[in-house]
Protein backbone atom coordinates (compact mmCIF):
# COMPACT_ATOMS: atom_id res chain seq x y z
CA UNK A 1 0.00 0.00 0.00
CA UNK A 2 1.00 3.26 -1.12
CA UNK A 3 2.55 5.84 1.78
CA UNK A 4 0.59 9.23 2.25
CA UNK A 5 3.52 10.78 2.83
CA UNK A 6 3.91 12.58 -0.56
CA UNK A 7 2.24 15.63 -2.25
CA UNK A 8 0.81 13.58 -5.04
CA UNK A 9 -1.07 11.08 -2.40
CA UNK A 10 -1.87 13.28 0.06
CA UNK A 11 -3.30 15.79 -2.82
CA UNK A 12 -5.45 12.95 -4.22
CA UNK A 13 -7.01 12.13 -1.05
CA UNK A 14 -7.94 15.45 -0.34
CA UNK A 15 -9.45 15.95 -3.39
CA UNK A 16 -11.22 12.67 -4.00
CA UNK A 17 -13.06 13.12 0.00
CA UNK A 18 -13.41 16.59 -0.88
CA UNK A 19 -11.60 17.68 1.87
CA UNK A 20 -10.91 21.63 2.99
CA UNK A 21 -7.95 21.79 5.53
CA UNK A 22 -9.63 23.32 8.62
CA UNK A 23 -7.18 25.92 9.91
CA UNK A 24 -9.25 26.34 13.21
CA UNK A 25 -8.00 22.64 13.95
CA UNK A 26 -4.57 23.17 12.97
CA UNK A 27 -4.71 21.18 9.56
CA UNK A 28 -0.97 21.21 8.19
CA UNK A 29 -0.45 17.56 6.49
CA UNK A 30 2.94 16.37 6.55
CA UNK A 31 4.14 15.51 3.00
CA UNK A 32 8.05 14.98 3.49
CA UNK A 33 8.41 11.26 4.52
CA UNK A 34 12.10 12.17 5.99
CA UNK A 35 9.92 13.91 8.72
CA UNK A 36 8.00 11.16 10.08
CA UNK A 37 11.11 8.47 10.25
CA UNK A 38 13.21 11.19 11.96
CA UNK A 39 10.50 11.44 14.21
CA UNK A 40 10.04 7.87 14.90
CA UNK A 41 13.82 7.37 14.97
CA UNK A 42 13.92 10.09 17.64
CA UNK A 43 11.31 8.88 19.93
CA UNK A 44 13.02 5.68 19.93
CA UNK A 45 9.34 3.73 19.31
CA UNK A 46 9.59 0.20 19.25
CA UNK A 47 7.41 -2.85 18.53
CA UNK A 48 6.98 -2.80 22.23
CA UNK A 49 5.88 0.13 22.23
CA UNK A 50 1.88 1.53 22.36
CA UNK A 51 1.83 4.97 21.14
CA UNK A 52 -0.91 7.46 21.73
CA UNK A 53 -1.20 9.65 18.35
CA UNK A 54 -2.71 13.45 18.51
CA UNK A 55 -4.59 14.47 15.51
CA UNK A 56 -3.58 12.20 13.23
CA UNK A 57 -5.19 13.80 10.14
CA UNK A 58 -5.25 11.81 7.21
CA UNK A 59 -3.19 9.41 8.30
CA UNK A 60 0.00 10.23 7.69
CA UNK A 61 2.38 10.00 10.52
CA UNK A 62 0.04 7.14 11.94
CA UNK A 63 0.44 4.44 9.04
CA UNK A 64 4.77 4.63 10.26
CA UNK A 65 3.62 4.84 13.34
CA UNK A 66 1.74 1.51 12.67
CA UNK A 67 4.85 -0.37 11.12
CA UNK A 68 6.92 0.75 14.14
CA UNK A 69 4.95 0.69 17.45
CA UNK A 70 2.72 -2.50 18.76
CA UNK A 71 -0.22 -0.15 18.80
CA UNK A 72 -1.46 2.75 18.02
CA UNK A 73 -4.07 5.04 19.48
CA UNK A 74 -5.06 8.28 17.42
CA UNK A 75 -7.39 10.41 18.86
CA UNK A 76 -8.84 13.40 16.50
CA UNK A 77 -11.47 15.99 16.96
CA UNK A 78 -12.61 16.64 13.16
CA UNK A 79 -15.63 13.85 11.99
CA UNK A 80 -14.96 14.32 8.49
CA UNK A 81 -11.08 12.80 8.98
CA UNK A 82 -12.69 9.80 10.23
CA UNK A 83 -13.71 8.27 7.11
CA UNK A 84 -10.40 9.09 5.28
CA UNK A 85 -9.07 7.09 8.06
CA UNK A 86 -11.01 3.96 7.63
CA UNK A 87 -9.73 3.59 4.54
CA UNK A 88 -5.83 5.04 4.80
CA UNK A 89 -5.51 2.57 7.57
CA UNK A 90 -7.25 -0.26 6.65
CA UNK A 91 -3.87 -2.26 6.20
CA UNK A 92 -2.88 -1.24 9.67
CA UNK A 93 -4.95 -4.28 11.97
CA UNK A 94 -2.91 -2.29 15.24
CA UNK A 95 -4.65 1.54 15.03
CA UNK A 96 -7.48 2.39 16.70
CA UNK A 97 -9.23 5.69 15.80
CA UNK A 98 -10.96 7.70 18.96
CA UNK A 99 -12.97 10.12 17.97
CA UNK A 100 -12.27 12.75 20.91
CA UNK A 101 -10.93 16.15 21.71
CA UNK A 102 -7.54 15.59 23.11
CA UNK A 103 -8.25 18.21 25.89
CA UNK A 104 -11.05 16.29 27.37
CA UNK A 105 -9.49 12.92 26.70
CA UNK A 106 -9.38 10.70 30.03
CA UNK A 107 -5.79 9.77 29.24
CA UNK A 108 -4.99 7.47 32.11
CA UNK A 109 -8.56 5.25 31.19
CA UNK A 110 -6.77 5.29 27.33
CA UNK A 111 -3.36 3.88 29.18
CA UNK A 112 -5.23 1.10 31.03
CA UNK A 113 -7.68 0.20 28.24
CA UNK A 114 -4.59 0.07 25.27
CA UNK A 115 -1.65 -0.44 27.23
CA UNK A 116 -2.49 -2.27 30.41
CA UNK A 117 0.63 -1.96 32.74
CA UNK A 118 2.93 -0.46 30.45
CA UNK A 119 3.58 3.36 29.95
CA UNK A 120 2.46 4.72 26.64
CA UNK A 121 4.60 6.83 24.52
CA UNK A 122 2.88 9.75 22.59
CA UNK A 123 3.79 10.79 19.13
CA UNK A 124 2.40 13.77 16.96
CA UNK A 125 2.26 16.53 14.38
CA UNK A 126 0.46 18.71 16.89
CA UNK A 127 -2.37 21.58 16.25
CA UNK A 128 -0.34 24.50 16.77
CA UNK A 129 -3.21 26.34 18.14
CA UNK A 130 -3.52 24.27 21.27
CA UNK A 131 0.15 23.19 21.80
CA UNK A 132 0.82 24.38 24.94
CA UNK A 133 -2.60 23.48 26.70
CA UNK A 134 -2.11 19.74 25.06
CA UNK A 135 1.60 19.76 26.35
CA UNK A 136 0.87 20.96 29.81
CA UNK A 137 -1.99 18.29 30.44
CA UNK A 138 0.06 15.37 29.40
CA UNK A 139 3.33 16.99 32.08
CA UNK A 140 1.32 18.29 34.89
CA UNK A 141 -1.16 15.11 34.78
CA UNK A 142 1.35 12.35 36.53
CA UNK A 143 -0.09 10.25 33.46
CA UNK A 144 1.35 6.71 32.76
CA UNK A 145 3.89 8.35 29.84
CA UNK A 146 7.42 8.06 29.40
CA UNK A 147 7.93 10.33 26.48
CA UNK A 148 6.66 12.71 23.94
CA UNK A 149 7.61 13.37 20.45
CA UNK A 150 6.38 16.33 19.17
CA UNK A 151 6.50 18.81 15.87
CA UNK A 152 5.54 22.16 17.34
CA UNK A 153 6.40 25.85 16.48
CA UNK A 154 10.17 26.15 16.18
CA UNK A 155 8.98 29.32 18.04
CA UNK A 156 7.73 27.74 21.06
CA UNK A 157 10.36 25.16 21.19
CA UNK A 158 12.81 27.96 21.70
CA UNK A 159 10.38 29.25 24.45
CA UNK A 160 10.85 25.38 26.05
CA UNK A 161 14.62 24.78 25.90
CA UNK A 162 15.56 28.86 27.05
CA UNK A 163 17.09 29.28 30.60
CA UNK A 164 17.60 32.33 32.45
CA UNK A 165 17.87 36.10 31.22
CA UNK A 166 17.28 34.68 27.37
CA UNK A 167 14.01 36.65 25.81
CA UNK A 168 12.35 33.59 25.60
CA UNK A 169 12.36 32.38 28.98
CA UNK A 170 9.60 32.18 30.63
CA UNK A 171 6.96 30.01 32.27
CA UNK A 172 6.50 27.19 30.03
CA UNK A 173 10.34 27.04 30.21
CA UNK A 174 10.53 26.62 33.98
CA UNK A 175 7.23 23.95 34.03
CA UNK A 176 8.41 22.08 30.71
CA UNK A 177 11.65 21.87 32.25
CA UNK A 178 11.14 20.78 35.76
CA UNK A 179 9.09 17.83 34.34
CA UNK A 180 10.96 16.52 31.08
CA UNK A 181 14.75 16.95 29.37
CA UNK A 182 13.84 18.56 26.31
CA UNK A 183 15.70 17.65 23.18
CA UNK A 184 15.83 18.53 19.17
CA UNK A 185 15.13 16.07 16.64
CA UNK A 186 14.99 18.19 13.69
CA UNK A 187 14.08 21.25 12.16
CA UNK A 188 10.98 21.62 9.98
CA UNK A 189 10.58 24.16 7.15
CA UNK A 190 6.79 25.24 5.71
CA UNK A 191 7.40 23.34 2.80
CA UNK A 192 7.02 19.62 4.64
CA UNK A 193 3.43 20.73 4.64
CA UNK A 194 0.24 20.49 2.55
CA UNK A 195 -0.92 23.87 3.43
CA UNK A 196 2.43 25.14 4.45
CA UNK A 197 2.16 27.23 7.75
CA UNK A 198 3.28 30.26 8.58
CA UNK A 199 5.99 29.59 11.03
CA UNK A 200 9.36 27.24 10.84
CA UNK A 201 8.42 24.01 12.56
CA UNK A 202 10.46 21.89 15.00
CA UNK A 203 10.20 17.80 16.35
CA UNK A 204 11.45 18.15 19.99
CA UNK A 205 11.75 15.14 22.69
CA UNK A 206 10.44 15.28 25.87
CA UNK A 207 11.60 12.79 28.31
CA UNK A 208 9.90 12.65 31.50
CA UNK A 209 11.70 12.93 34.49
CA UNK A 210 11.03 9.75 37.44
CA UNK A 211 12.11 12.50 39.69
CA UNK A 212 12.11 16.72 39.07
CA UNK A 213 15.05 18.06 39.09
CA UNK A 214 14.22 20.38 42.21
CA UNK A 215 12.64 19.32 45.02
CA UNK A 216 9.46 21.62 45.93
CA UNK A 217 7.02 20.97 48.56
CA UNK A 218 3.93 21.99 47.25
CA UNK A 219 3.53 21.38 43.08
CA UNK A 220 0.67 23.22 42.13
CA UNK A 221 1.52 26.06 44.62
CA UNK A 222 4.87 25.65 42.61
CA UNK A 223 3.21 26.13 39.48
CA UNK A 224 0.97 28.86 40.61
CA UNK A 225 4.08 31.20 41.39
CA UNK A 226 5.67 30.52 37.97
CA UNK A 227 2.60 31.79 36.12
CA UNK A 228 2.30 34.88 38.24
CA UNK A 229 5.79 35.77 37.96
CA UNK A 230 5.91 35.95 34.25
CA UNK A 231 2.05 36.97 34.22
CA UNK A 232 3.23 41.04 33.83
CA UNK A 233 6.52 40.82 32.28
CA UNK A 234 7.44 44.48 32.25
CA UNK A 235 7.14 44.38 36.09
CA UNK A 236 9.55 43.27 38.95
CA UNK A 237 9.08 40.13 40.52
CA UNK A 238 7.55 41.64 43.34
CA UNK A 239 5.27 43.63 41.74
CA UNK A 240 4.01 40.26 39.27
CA UNK A 241 3.15 38.48 41.95
CA UNK A 242 1.90 41.37 44.02
CA UNK A 243 -0.63 42.29 41.37
CA UNK A 244 -1.34 38.22 41.48
CA UNK A 245 -2.49 38.60 44.87
CA UNK A 246 0.76 36.98 46.91
CA UNK A 247 1.73 39.19 50.04
CA UNK A 248 3.84 41.86 49.12
CA UNK A 249 5.51 41.42 52.40
CA UNK A 250 5.98 37.93 52.34
CA UNK A 251 7.62 37.76 48.71
CA UNK A 252 10.15 40.81 50.00
CA UNK A 253 10.98 38.66 52.76
CA UNK A 254 11.64 35.37 51.09
CA UNK A 255 13.37 37.40 47.88
CA UNK A 256 15.47 39.14 50.95
CA UNK A 257 16.44 35.81 52.95
CA UNK A 258 17.82 34.25 48.81
CA UNK A 259 19.86 37.19 48.71
CA UNK A 260 17.98 38.85 45.73
CA UNK A 261 17.48 42.01 44.18
CA UNK A 262 13.75 43.19 45.99
CA UNK A 263 13.94 44.74 41.98
CA UNK A 264 14.91 41.27 40.39
CA UNK A 265 12.60 40.53 37.73
CA UNK A 266 11.20 36.82 37.29
CA UNK A 267 13.54 35.97 33.73
CA UNK A 268 16.39 36.86 35.92
CA UNK A 269 15.56 33.43 38.46
CA UNK A 270 16.73 30.39 38.01
CA UNK A 271 14.38 26.53 38.09
CA UNK A 272 16.25 26.46 41.60
CA UNK A 273 15.70 30.10 43.12
CA UNK A 274 11.87 29.47 42.07
CA UNK A 275 11.83 26.26 44.01
CA UNK A 276 13.09 28.17 46.97
CA UNK A 277 10.85 31.75 46.63
CA UNK A 278 8.03 28.83 46.37
CA UNK A 279 8.84 26.86 49.74
CA UNK A 280 9.51 30.10 51.42
CA UNK A 281 6.22 31.49 50.32
N1 LIG B 1 -0.92 13.91 11.78
C1 LIG B 1 -1.31 14.57 10.54
C2 LIG B 1 -0.09 14.88 9.72
O1 LIG B 1 1.00 14.91 10.27
O2 LIG B 1 -0.24 15.09 8.51
C3 LIG B 1 -2.14 15.84 10.81
C4 LIG B 1 -1.50 16.86 11.73
S1 LIG B 1 -2.36 18.40 11.81
C5 LIG B 1 -1.03 19.49 12.14
C6 LIG B 1 -3.20 18.38 13.39
C7 LIG B 1 -4.32 17.38 13.54
O3 LIG B 1 -4.87 17.50 14.87
C8 LIG B 1 -5.48 17.59 12.59
O4 LIG B 1 -5.88 16.35 12.06
C9 LIG B 1 -6.61 18.16 13.49
O5 LIG B 1 -7.92 17.89 13.02
C10 LIG B 1 -6.30 17.47 14.81
N2 LIG B 1 -6.82 18.18 16.00
C11 LIG B 1 -6.98 19.51 16.18
N3 LIG B 1 -7.46 19.79 17.41
C12 LIG B 1 -7.60 18.59 18.05
C13 LIG B 1 -8.06 18.20 19.34
N4 LIG B 1 -8.46 19.12 20.23
N5 LIG B 1 -8.10 16.88 19.64
C14 LIG B 1 -7.70 15.94 18.73
N6 LIG B 1 -7.25 16.25 17.49
C15 LIG B 1 -7.20 17.54 17.15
Amino acid sequence: MAYLCDPAATREVVARFGLHPQKRYGQNFLIDVSVPRQLIEGAGITEADTVLEIGPGIGTLTQLLAESARQVVAVEIDSHLLPVLAETLSAYQNVTVLHQDILKTDICTLADTYSPGRPLQVAANLPYYITTPILLRLLEGHLPITRITVMIQKEVADRMAAGPGNKDYGALSLAVQYYAEVKTICQVPPSAFIPQPGVDSCVISLRLRKTPPVEVQDEAAFMRLIRAAFGQRRKTLANALNSASFDRGAVEGALAEMDLDPRIRGEALTLEQFAGLSDRL
